[in-house]
């Protein structure tokens, strides 16, 4: 049945959506620009007292027949979809992700290419524990073609009462062992007044788990040009990881590599989930080189391997491994260390997809 009145009405309705298209649309496009000018000047987008005396300007004005209620609920998702809006736009504009750069990004360190050799190994003993132990595993990792040694020299213990890594004297040791193996050493910095003393003898710095939101710690090691190694926090979203990778390159410091290290779930058969999907998003948002340590997700050894081809087959540019000479007596994380030769089969059961 058509009514010509009904008709006209709806005639109107069809062009009013149009017209609330067309101004939510012009609104948005406001709404980005005061972003990208807040942005400029350092503040935050959202701002709950302007957004506040807004609503409190329309609803002055509203004579119906929509009631206060259903107007304020209008206006507030108007709000919230600007500020989403904003907020995919300043995602897309992060240094860190593929909108910025499309091609992958390369560390180069020590003749390895991070982000395009695939396989790249980082392994070594979780702390420098003493002389002949770090001799023992940075020789055997050397003959098996690993050229990045890592090891603790100030370890980020959870009790204040275990052992604490050997300090400056780990780091003399890496330095000697690491030139003797022509081996680059990956260790952690946790506090940045150490940080002069970390680069004298640093190829690249990790920064572990529990400091990827210290911001001042990341900013200090984004004003160097040493690689730097950013492991995903326990409780942390990739979104947030990704942003502490921003604090670093937003210093000038573009050498960043993110790692997987597991995140903290229900699970207690493994120390933490190995976020496999972390993988591929991370390659997919970000042009970072990023590597998988396996050895702190699972806290154990025997299901490394799978982890470890599940970590490259999902597109992972390397591996982390901790490798001692005898995780029997060692004093951080005996559990999960591979042993020599452990660490062999487990190169052999990866074949060929991994290289120094
Ligand atoms: C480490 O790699 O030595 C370490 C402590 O790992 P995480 O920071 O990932 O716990
Ligand atoms: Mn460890």
């Amino acid at each position: 049945m058509s009514d010509e009145r009904l008709e006209q009405l709806r005639a109107q309705i069809d062009g009013l959506n149009l017209e609330l298209l067309h101004l939510l649309n012009l609104r948005a496009g406001l709404a980005l620009q005061i972003g990208q000018r807040k942005g400029e000047l350092g503040l935050a987008g959202f701002d709950p007292a302007r957004e506040s005396a807004m609503l409190d300007r329309i609803l002055e004005q509203n004579r119906g027949p929509f009631p206060n209620g259903a107007i304020q609920s209008l206006f507030k998702e108007i709000f919230k979809a600007s500020l989403d809006l904003m907020d995919v736009r300043h995602r897309e504009s992060l240094l860190v992700t593929r909108r910025h750069r499309r091609q992958d990004s390369v560390v180069e360190v020590n003749g390895v290419r991070l982000g395009a050799d695939p396989g790249v190994l980082i392994a070594g003993p979780c702390s420098v524990e003493a002389p002949e132990q770090l001799e023992e595993v940075a020789r055997h990792l050397a003959r098996r073609g690993v050229r990045l040694l890592r090891g603790g020299a100030f370890k980020p213990r959870t009790s204040p009462y275990s052992f604490q890594g050997l300090g400056r004297e780990a780091l003399s040791l890496l330095r000697q062992v690491a030139r003797r193996h022509g081996l680059a050493v990956v260790t952690e910095i946790m506090d940045p007044r150490d940080l002069e003393v970390v680069l004298e003898c640093a190829d690249i710095l990790q920064i572990g788990a529990r400091n990827m939101y210290n911001y001042p710690l990341l900013q200090e090691v984004g004003r160097t040009r040493t690689p730097v190694l950013l492991k995903r926090g326990f409780q942390a979203t990739l979104e947030e990881l990704l942003l502490s990778a921003e604090h670093v390159v937003s210093q000038g410091n573009a050498q960043v590599i993110l790692c997987e290290r597991g995140i903290r779930t229900f699970e207690r058969w493994t120390r933490s989930t190995l976020d496999i999907s972390a993988v591929p998003l991370l390659k997919q948002e970000s042009h970072l080189p990023v590597l998988v340590d396996v050895s702190h997700a699972a806290g154990r050894r025997d299901i490394l391997l799978p982890l470890a081809r599940a970590a490259l087959a999902a597109g992972a540019d390397g591996l982390m491994l901790e490798v001692h000479s005898n995780p029997a007596v060692a004093l951080s994380d005996g559990e999960q260390q591979l042993d020599l030769p452990g660490f062999d089969r487990l190169l052999e059961g990866l074949g060929g997809s991994w290289r120094g």
